[in-house]
């Protein structure tokens, strides 16, 4: 009776998306979820499988529990297009209707702005959506000679995970130091500088890691030679044995199709006490696709789910959402097989900026630890429960 709800995507944004619309409203918000793959596979922690103590198979789930345990109507298939006047969704089926739509697409990448590799290359995986190439990138790792080189770029921030790049750094390094030990890991970083965690990463970099990982900032790619896999920037020329390129990112293509992007084109701007499109009040959009200060998490993703699942049952039942929303986000990063590190904070709703701004307090690790580990760990084995329970 509250309505007919179509979620786009099941990563860990849509997913808790329908949960919490289904569980809050008693069941009585109809939720119909549309997802092109046939399981979940987790994005944090597979930079590990790069370093070697996660196997894939760790970090894959099936959706069928969510799905009984929710009653959730689940269509394998992946929309289209969006026809924002009619309130309908395209799928190669056919039409769905809705009287909502969350848009969780997560993020697409963006060849156009990587010189000299204009679209996919087979050869260089990204592995920044965890799947067949993060398995590819492992095998690359395994099979390349002592003495190899490992270059990854870093895109332009905001991109998903602000540290996942560092930590991947860490795990590759940490894998060469056992089994490669006179390999490199070489970081050219388009950004001026580590933005999380950075004393943390650089006390890694630095220690631990000192003589195999080579962190260069400002190291945009001018030129990239597929071919030899060799990447000209304004200070340097380096080849990789292994190259790992981040493409630069952007909302989910489904997101840009709708004409949703409405931030340089490339991020969907929100109310954050809904999370509707500022384009479109009954299209809301959560997780990697919107645009904001936040970083970019599954944690994020996952907390904004819960805000507008609750706004969603509040304004289909005629009650205003609440005006204040609070979230939190932790986010470890793991320097090898056992050890983590954190940055956590609190996030408030300021009605006059009309943003969520980070509240006093939260904070970081003094250094990475077991007992860290362990926490990231029980925070990874947390947030899978809650989202695909
Ligand atoms: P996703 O989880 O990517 O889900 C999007 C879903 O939408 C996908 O399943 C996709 O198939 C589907 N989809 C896309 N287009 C369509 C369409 N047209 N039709 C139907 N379905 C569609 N975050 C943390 O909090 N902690 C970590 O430790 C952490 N580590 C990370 C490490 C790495 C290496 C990476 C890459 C990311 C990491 N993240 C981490 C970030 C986290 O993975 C993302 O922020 C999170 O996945 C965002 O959730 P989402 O639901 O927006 O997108």
């Amino acid at each position: 009776p509250l309505g007919h709800i179509v979620i786009v995507g099941a990563g860990f944004a849509g997913l808790t998306a329908a949960k919490y619309l289904r569980e809050w409203s008693a069941g009585n918000i109809k939720v119909t979820i549309i997802e092109p793959n046939p399981q979940f596979i987790s994005c944090p922690q597979s930079n590990l499988v790069l370093g070697g103590s996660r196997t894939l198979d760790d970090l894959s789930f099936s959706y069928a529990l969510s799905r009984k345990q929710h009653d959730l109507q689940w269509i394998q298939d992946s929309v289209t297009a969006i026809d924002l006047a009619n309130k309908q969704v395209t799928l190669a089926r056919g039409k769905l209707h809705y009287d909502r739509l969350i848009l969780a697409p997560g993020v697409d990448f963006d060849y156009s702005r990587i010189p000299g590799m204009a679209s996919p290359v087979a050869d260089i995986p990204h592995a920044w959506k965890a799947g067949k190439q993060t398995l590819q990138l492992r095998q690359q790792l395994e099979g390349m000679p002592d003495g190899g080189v490992f270059v990854m770029t870093i895109p332009k921030a905001p991109y998903r995970c602000p540290p996942g790049p560092y930590e991947r750094a860490c795990q590759v390094a940490h894998y060469f130091k056992q089994h490669k030990p006179r390999s490199k890991v070489i970081i050219l970083d388009s950004n001026a500088d580590i933005t999380s965690k950075k004393g943390l990463f650089l006390q890694s970099f630095q220690g631990d890691y000192q003589g195999i990982i080579d962190y260069h900032n400002n190291s945009e790619i001018l030129q990239l030679d597929i071919a030899s896999k060799t990447i000209k920037t304004d200070f340097e020329t380096v080849q990789a044995s292994v190259l790992n390129v981040i493409p630069p990112q952007l909302a989910g293509k489904v997101a840009q199709a709708a004409g949703l992007a409405n931030v340089d084109q490339h991020w969907c701007e929100v109310d954050f006490v809904t999370y509707a499109s500022t384009l479109d009040s009954h299209v809301h959009v959560i997780g990697d696709s919107i645009s904001a200060g936040l970083p970019k998490s599954a944690h994020m993703a996952t907390s904004q789910a819960k805000i507008c699942a609750a706004a969603i049952i509040a304004v289909q039942s005629g009650r205003p959402p609440n005006p204040l929303p609070v979230f939190a986000n932790t986010c470890y990063s793991f320097v090898d097989d056992r050890q983590a590190m954190h940055v956590a904070n609190v996030y408030r709703y300021d009605p006059v900026k009309k943003t969520m701004a980070t509240a006093e307090g939260g904070g970081v690790s003094t250094k990475a630890s077991v007992q860290e580990g362990d926490y990231a760990q029980a925070w990874a084995q947390n947030i899978w429960a809650d989202t695909l329970t």
